[in-house]
């Protein structure tokens, strides 16, 4: 019989044999059922960060979205965009009428889909709004995540995620994020488009001015500037809503989604367009050889279905909001602020706390699987289907390493 490996071994070969770009804390993610994941050991754990908001239905797959993805996985591997199958049309129709959007395009990650809003942008800039051609701007925010790419870090506020990988794509105008003035200010003839998320998730749950992102959206249009919303972290019920900007009513001309989109199953991500900016792209200009995996796009219809039927939008409303209160009535020196929409929730500590890292490092000796976010802040974004009981026993725990 092969020897078991234990959790430490898995955690050595990590380090021994992956290029460590990732600082995780040691768990090793084994078996899970539901919001709860056990290590080789056996130990348990709750899952309050559902791989940065993909794990919407929990672990493992959810029963359905599994079955939709090994059935259609039976039948017939990658296509490529050479051909048709399917998938592809009606994962397109339905998510098209999920967002009431025109057209999607379908990529595999968030910021292969972040990319691609930018090309419909820069492209629209010129045949649409007749920007002199390599001229395009687009205004971004300090502070923002949109992922990794040479391009998308070109316009990283952190300077950890580029120090060493210039030269970067120009292009992008930065401004500070939640300042309608500065939006106004920054535009000129060659802006083709505002890219921002509605909650800076990676930046620390950073939640912008009430009325911000409707006013912004109506700034772009006054300009005749594309609004983008990247909801790869907080869409698809994540913050208690089908959108996090359903708060304000402020719909996009590009809808950026990933993570959950594949149902926890499916690796696949989407720039969605409405009627302004379906009709930019053209063949051959685009393309990605696994942008439309059969399977994965079974998943991710399978998961829309079951993110309206057993309404998770609303549950993370009711969840997260009861949770957000039960940490606000927490007494401790220690935090700054508690905040957060839906179940995408942070606690900021105070900086003589001596940052969020320990406190990430105490919570998972509790049994609470989250993470840090920037220096001072750890993000709770547990799966969708979570229950009140279930928040009420991290609460027990996130109290007991609050008070020691
Ligand atoms: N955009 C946002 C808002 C994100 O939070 C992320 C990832 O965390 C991305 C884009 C990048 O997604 P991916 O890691 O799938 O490329």
């Amino acid at each position: 019989m092969p020897r078991k490996m234990g959790s430490k071994e898995y955690m050595d070969y990590v380090e021994k044999y992956v290029v460590q770009t990732y600082h995780p804390l040691p768990i090793v993610y084994s078996r899970g059922e539901g919001v709860w994941i056990w290590d080789p050991e056996g130990k348990r754990y709750m899952e309050m960060l559902s791989c940065y908001s993909t794990m919407g239905l929990g672990h493992p797959a959810h029963p359905e979205v599994l079955r939709a993805f090994v059935t259609q996985a039976k039948k017939v591997g990658i296509s490529s965009g050479a051909f048709y199958n399917e998938q592809l049309g009606p994962f397109a129709k339905e998510l098209a009428e999920f967002c009431q959007m025109a057209k999607v395009l379908p990529m595999n990650s968030g910021v292969e889909a972040v990319e691609r809003a930018i090309k419909i942008a820069r492209k629209w800039g010129y045949v649409v709004k007749g920007i002199e051609r390599d001229k395009a701007e687009i205004i971004v925010c300090e502070n923002n995540f949109h992922g990794r790419t040479i391009t998308v870090i070109s316009f990283s506020a952190n300077p950890k995620y580029k120090e060493y990988f210039g030269p970067f794509t120009p292009g992008f105008v930065i401004i500070p994020f939640g300042n309608l003035q500065a939006l106004e200010k920054a535009i000129n003839k060659n802006t083709a488009a505002f890219l921002v998320e509605p909650i800076q998730g990676e930046g620390g749950v950073i939640v912008p001015p009430d009325g911000y992102l409707k006013k912004a959206r109506e700034i772009c249009q006054k300009h005749n500037v594309l609004f983008i919303l990247d909801e790869v972290q907080t869409g698809l019920g994540r913050c208690g809503k089908r959108f996090a900007y359903e708060y304000e009513d402020a719909k996009p001309d590009i809808l950026i989604l990933g993570k959950f989109l594949g149902g926890g199953l499916g690796k696949v991500s989407a720039a969605v367009c409405s009627e302004k900016t379906a009709g930019v792209l053209a063949y051959p200009e685009d393309g990605s050889t696994f942008s439309a995996q059969p399977e994965s796009l079974a998943a991710a219809r399978m998961a829309l279905k079951i993110l309206v039927r057993d309404k998770l939008a609303e549950n993370a409303f009711e969840v997260g909001n009861y949770f957000m209160k039960r940490l606000r009535e927490i007494r401790s020196p220690l935090i700054k602020e508690v905040r957060g929409r839906g179940l995408l929730v942070a606690i900021e500590f105070k900086p003589e706390a001596g940052g969020a890292r320990k406190f990430a490092e105490r919570l998972v000796q509790e049994g609470i699987a989250c993470k840090e976010t920037h220096q001072y802040v750890i993000r709770f974004a547990p799966p969708l289907i979570i229950k009140k009981e279930e928040i009420d026993w991290a609460l027990k725990r996130i109290k007991k390493v609050l008070a020691t």
